[in-house]
């Protein structure tokens, strides 16, 4: 296939280079002036897109997407498809799936989960909004770019499920540092705790795969000194998402605003930006009830 990719930033470019790698001809476009392995550079967005059958875009949020979108959706080729992977706020993806549609375009948003590894091992999972033919279309490129692509129903609904899931890791992260703390000052083994709690009803992804106690469960980046992973600041983006949603849903979201806050608060004002999210357990540590 012809692909134009627009936004070759850490997820971008090795996601670009897969494809290349894969046999696709890919010309890629970043204002940074990035480049990505295998793939020729175009001076504009638009370039990218005059031959392309589908344009990916990796952008940092809806309102860049938005900017882009106006660039490149004049450009392309009636019945190409524009695939959004970045991750942005679900109206920005519906309002850019209609622009699409209504010019003879195909549209999916379809962020992904699995991060920076992922993406440089052609590993991720594609969560997708969008119709069945374009989904069809984007398949053997998920296939490359990922192990698993999720078509999660209409435009934005691949948006909804990554912002549902991301909120629920937010919230498990805290309180699984929360208890690692409180199991400290109460004078039980963190594994001991560990060898409990990840085979009993308290288990989840952020304890039993990515825990955030160093030397227990397998290898996390509490491992790495709290190196990233998933740096704090995306989560607060990613949180941050889920509540705007909320609010224009008109859906009851308690415990994902406190997480907000207190990831916002940890970025913000304490030691958390630049580290990984499960670097609230050495907060909580240091802090007593209130
Ligand atoms: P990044 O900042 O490394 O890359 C974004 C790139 O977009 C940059 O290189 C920037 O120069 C480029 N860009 C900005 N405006 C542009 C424009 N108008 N035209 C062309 N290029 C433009 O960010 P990233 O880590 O690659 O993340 C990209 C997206 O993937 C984000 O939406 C992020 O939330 C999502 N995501 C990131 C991770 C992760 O672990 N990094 C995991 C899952 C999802």
């Amino acid at each position: 296939m012809n692909i134009g990719f627009i936004g070759l930033g850490n997820m971008g470019a090795p996601m670009a280079a897969n494809l290349a790698k894969a046999g696709h001809t890919v010309i890629g476009f970043d204002t940074a002036g990035t480049k990505a392995e295998g793939v020729e550079t175009a001076s504009t967005a638009e370039a990218t897109a005059t031959e392309a059958d589908v344009v990916i875009t990796m952008l940092p949020n809806g309102a860049i997407l938005r900017a882009v979108a106006d660039q490149v959706i004049p450009a392309m080729k009636t019945g190409a498809v524009l695939l959004d992977c970045s991750t942005v706020d679900v109206n920005s993806a519906r309002a850019v799936a209609d622009q699409a549609e209504a010019a003879g375009l195909g549209a999916l948003d379809a962020p992904v989960s699995g991060g920076i590894g992922g993406a440089q091992a052609g590993t991720l999972t594609f969560m997708v909004g969008g119709t069945d033919q374009a989904f069809a279309t984007a398949q053997p490129l998920f296939e490359v770019m990922g192990q698993k692509a999720v078509h999660c129903g209409p435009s934005g609904n691949g948006q909804a499920a990554k912002i549902c899931n991301n909120m629920i890791l937010g919230a498990t992260m805290i309180v699984t540092c929360e208890a690692f703390a409180l199991a400290d000052k109460l004078g039980l083994d963190r594994q001991k705790m560990f060898d409990v709690v990840s085979t009993s009803s308290g288990y989840s992804w952020s304890l039993n795969a990515y825990c955030p106690a160093p030397g227990i469960g397998p290898s996390s980046p509490a491992d790495n000194d709290y190196k990233p992973g998933f740096a704090s600041e995306l989560m607060v983006k990613d949180l941050g998402l889920a509540i705007e949603a909320a609010k224009s849903a008109d859906a009851d979201t308690p415990i994902g605003q406190l997480a907000l806050a207190l990831y916002t608060k940890f970025v913000e004002e304490e030691d958390g930006r630049g580290r990984d999210f499960s670097a609230m357990l050495p907060r909580f540590e240091r802090r007593g009830h209130r």
